[in-house]
């Protein structure tokens, strides 16, 4: 089954909400915090520095909304890999991993803190909490997954249950699954919308918003920085960066503690409603908990399916990437064949070896980073507490602000393995698929 090749190349959601350039004034000479990256996680900072009496300037490489804050599909959830950290942190030597209990928790916070946000702000961005599917590749996962759910509703008010194959219908139109996991405590959102709203509270508190300011170098000057852009050099007493995948511009080694990951969607055009239904009759969003992730939900409209993954670990065309993941649409929900793809479009996260979010300050620069491919709920949180972190001096305000922040030994940020890694992936979900004849 091939896909067409005529869809749009850019987010579904910019249709209605495209990446923009705010108005603003020439760079000034100075300010209390510059904040590099203007994604969620650097205008989640800005605003709360901003609301706290901070004069906060954000500088954003490209035009804002133009990059994984945008790009996203908008999942709204507390899920969060608890079981890698501690191997990592033994590796590295640098201490132990925060406790997994404390780590699902501080994820289940985020949730709620981005739904206070959203409901205090009056953030228009089509916020439903539908809940989540968690599915399970294999039978044997099953049993993984009930394991998770004791563990979630004993930390969490999750809420979280299981669903055995024989009923999954009512929640999921597959026969690729061997039941799921439900996670009502989970939303979605418009994440255009979204990013949009915190944007427009950000410059009614003051926030000076530079798009299309590149910083290039960050330099110690005094107590403070300089920090060089293409619109001319600021002096800071504060510098936080949160961009995401990109190196970050100065030598740092939070560079060598990430690994940019490429994760791509396409979305359908509009489906008859029967369709539609039947893959998601709850309009939940999902995940395959392959190796090799898929993950999909309907469109906020519910007329539209979205499905996305990690098609591939090197840069592919639009074309390539959108036929590598609707074949796997298409396997997984076979009502789909034929269906037209509308949009498709990719970016890149920042994964950490340890698969956990980091904040904190490293040698006086701030930091927001590693949201593992989920950041909607994670990097507002995250940006809150570091602005907080900024304002009240202390020395550690959640369970991801911890200096321990793993790296291995010989990686110098540019991720050769990852084709590797990607491949051997892909072989063990096919020996899976092989197995259960799936
Ligand atoms: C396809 C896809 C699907 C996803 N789905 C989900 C999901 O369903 N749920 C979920 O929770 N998460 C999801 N994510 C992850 C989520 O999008 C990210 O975690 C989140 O957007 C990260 O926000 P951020 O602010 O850290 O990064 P970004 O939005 O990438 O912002 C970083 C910004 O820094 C800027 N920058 C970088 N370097 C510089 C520089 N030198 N000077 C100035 N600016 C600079 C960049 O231009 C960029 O705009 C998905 C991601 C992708 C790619």
């Amino acid at each position: 089954m091939q896909v067409n090749e005529d869809f749009v190349r850019h987010p579904y959601w910019w249709d209605e909400t495209p990446p923009w350039t705010p108005p603003c004034a020439p760079l000034p000479p100075r300010c209390d915090v510059a904040v590099v990256g203007g994604g969620i996680a650097g205008l989640s900072t800005a605003l709360e520095l901003a609301r706290n009496g901070t004069s906060v300037v954000v500088l954003e490489a490209d035009e804002l909304g133009f990059n994984a804050s945008c790009r996203n599909s908008g999942g709204v959830s507390i899920a969060i890999d608890a079981t890698k950290a501690a191997f990592w942190h033994r590796l590295d030597g640098n201490g132990k991993a925060p406790p997994a209990a404390e780590v699902i928790r501080a994820a289940a916070d985020s949730l709620a803190h981005t739904e206070k946000f959203i409901a205090e702000n009056g953030i228009e961005c089509e916020y439903g909490r539908n809940g989540r599917l968690s599915c399970a590749p294999t039978p044997a996962f099953y049993d993984v997954l009930a394991q998770r759910v004791e563990r979630l509703n004993k930390l969490t008010d999750a809420g979280a249950y299981m669903v055995p194959r024989s009923e999954q219908r009512s929640e999921i139109g597959s026969e690729a699954f061997y039941g799921t996991m439900v996670v009502p405590c989970s939303g979605q959102l418009n994440p255009a919308k979204y990013h949009r709203g915190i944007a427009d509270r950000c410059i009614a508190a003051g926030v000076a918003i530079h798009a299309g300011t590149r910083v290039h170098r960050i330099e110690r000057s005094g107590a403070g920085f300089d920090v060089s852009t293409t619109a001319g050099t600021i002096e800071a007493a504060n510098v936080v960066t949160a961009t995401n995948a990109h190196a970050q511009p100065v030598d740092k080694p939070v560079n060598r503690r990430l690994v940019p990951v490429a994760s791509h969607i396409i979305v359908t055009e509009p489906l008859a409603d029967t369709v539609a239904d039947s893959l998601l009759p709850k309009r939940r969003s999902g995940a395959d908990n392959r190796r090799v992730l898929a993950f999909f939900r309907r469109t906020p409209d519910g007329r539209r399916f979205l499905y996305g993954g990690r098609a591939s670990p090197i840069e592919l065309s639009e074309v390539k990437t959108a036929a590598i993941l609707y074949r796997n649409m298409v396997r997984q929900f076979p009502q789909l064949a034929g269906a037209r793809v509308g949009h498709a479009w990719g970016c890149r996260v920042a994964f950490s070896f340890d698969a956990l979010p980091h904040m904190g300050a490293d040698d006086g620069l701030y930091y927001v980073t590693g949201c593992n491919g989920n950041g909607v709920a994670m990097m507002g949180y995250l940006g809150y507490h570091l602005a907080r972190k900024i304002l009240t001096g202390q020395k550690s305000v959640c369970v991801f602000d911890q200096p321990n922040f793993p790296k291995p030994p010989l990686y110098d940020g540019r991720p050769w393995f990852l084709p590797v890694v990607a491949s051997a992936y892909r072989a063990l979900d096919q020996v899976d698929r092989l197995r259960t004849g799936n």
